[in-house]
């Protein structure tokens, strides 16, 4: 592990964390925790609300009035998928310092009506990919079922959050006796191979009833659902020094935790503060609580109107203001060291990773890679660099789809690590920190562009 850190400050000018092991550990054992407790877009967007509560953090709906107080800390969820959080500065905000993020996860789906009976025996559930994701680590490990329903109330239709809170389910994978072909590249149909087996001819009907007595509600007074399967497997630590972490989620619930630290941790400066937490990033972000919704723009309108700013305030705050992309990178994988660029290789434990396009899938210019650089600098945290190979085409974020809401000098990063979208990635144990002490800086200072090419920080 002490390699990992001395390695890591190379182009680090000034290193204030790398000795504070106290800081670490709280960052690491506070992201497992969360890790473990967030199985689906509705519990990390619940436990992200609980921790800004017991940080002195005020709940505001976006469907009622706001009275904002100068100083003040607050949040705002939408279909409690997706959360702003934010800190005022003393007075009116300049502008705004964001880090977007987001908190879903490739996963399956359960389909309405899916239990499936087979050959009278057995009951299985009917489910569908969301997101990209690796199918075959789901597949032999025990799962369960976690996400949100709606119940009738006697004045409406209320959510209730919901976990299985333990082992159900198992996809069983064929045997290797009845297909030779399995380790030659297998071809998953999701309709056929990844259904999970629930039951018995015991559980028949059952199923339902499984989600309400877990919602503590009654079967027939459920409506609706939004129900995932998630991979039991907890947060856990690997290697010799346990110097990586191995959960479900990492993608981004990594980022998203650091960046929710780091406004905890921070003082703002001239501007607003604003942690940013996405849903739907992994199926396109198209949704009313994804990138390209107004959520964001709304938001950031919202808080320049209430401290007293016009429609000219508005604009100029847009150029005063500097956002930071935060989704995980692709880690150089030890076993296939030729998938990198041949020299943009970001390796675990080695910080923060800046990511370059010039398609502008990422959305990284000298400018905003220069301003992020010297936010590492002063926080005393590594950075690193990631393009794709020429090669290939690489992934996408949300960066550039939320700048077709609210247009803000954007800079993507992520956290190193490998297996992304799988049932379990791996990433490095010093990253969160690194990730979540930038955070605080960026939280805390004042970056103000102008829009003439040149910026300002002011620490
Ligand atoms: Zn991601």
């Amino acid at each position: 592990m002490k390699t990992a850190i001395d390695n890591s400050c190379k182009n680090n000018e000034e290193n204030h964390i790398l000795n504070d092991e106290a800081y670490f550990s709280r960052i690491n054992a506070g992201l497992a925790r969360f890790l473990d407790a967030s199985p689906d877009a509705f519990h990390a967007t619940e436990n992200m609300k609980n921790l800004l509560e017991d940080n002195g953090f005020t709940r505001l709906l976006e469907g009622r009035k706001w009275d904002l107080s100068s100083g003040g800390s607050y949040y705002v969820t939408r279909n409690d998928s997706a959360l702003i959080a934010f800190r005022l500065p003393e007075g009116k905000p300049a502008g705004f310092q964001i880090i977007a993020s987001h908190c879903d996860s490739p996963m399956l789906k359960i389909k309405p009506n899916a239990e499936i009976t087979v050959e009278n025996t057995y009951v299985k559930l009917n489910v569908e990919k969301y997101g990209g994701m690796i199918l075959s680590p789901w597949m032999d490990r025990p799962l369960s079922v976690s996400g949100r329903i709606t119940v009738n109330t006697a004045d409406g239709v209320e959510t209730r959050l919901v976990n299985i809170d333990r082992d159900l389910l198992v996809i069983p994978n064929l045997a290797i006796h009845m297909d030779r072909t399995l380790n030659d590249g297998y071809k998953f149909n999701p309709q056929v191979d990844m259904l999970p087996l629930f039951s018995d001819m015991g559980g028949a009907g059952k199923f339902m009833e499984t989600v309400a007595e877990a919602a503590g509600v009654s079967e027939s007074d459920i409506l609706d659902t939004d129900l995932f399967l998630y991979d039991r497997t907890k947060a856990a630590r690997v290697g010799l020094n346990g110097e990586f972490i191995l959960s479900g989620r990492l993608d981004d619930l990594q980022c998203a935790y650091a960046s929710l630290m780091g406004l905890i941790d921070s003082t703002p400066g001239a501007n607003a503060a604003v942690h940013c937490v996405f849903d739907n990033e992994e199926v396109g972000s198209g949704t009313k609580q994804g990138a390209a919704s107004t959520f964001l723009r709304d938001v950031l309108r919202r808080i320049n109107l209430l401290t007293g700013g016009d429609e000219e305030d508005w604009l100029c705050s847009v150029q005063n203001s500097f956002m930071v992309s935060a989704d995980n990178a692709q880690a150089v994988h030890p076993n296939h060291t030729d998938k990198a660029d041949p020299v943009n290789r970001p390796y675990l434990n080695q910080g923060i990773v800046i990511k370059y396009s010039a398609s502008q899938k990422y959305t990284t210019d000298a400018v905003s890679g220069g301003v992020f650089r010297k936010i590492c600098r002063k926080a005393g945290v590594p950075w690193q660099t990631y393009t794709n190979r020429s090669d290939m085409p690489g992934g996408s974020t949300l960066g550039n789809i939320s700048a077709t809401q609210v247009a803000l000098n954007t800079v993507d990063v992520g956290l190193p690590q490998f297996a992304m979208h799988s049932a379990c990635e791996t990433a490095g144990i010093l990253d969160t920190a690194y990730l979540a002490k930038a955070a605080e800086v960026l939280f805390s200072c004042s970056v103000s562009g102008e829009g003439d090419g040149d910026y300002r920080l002011n620490f």
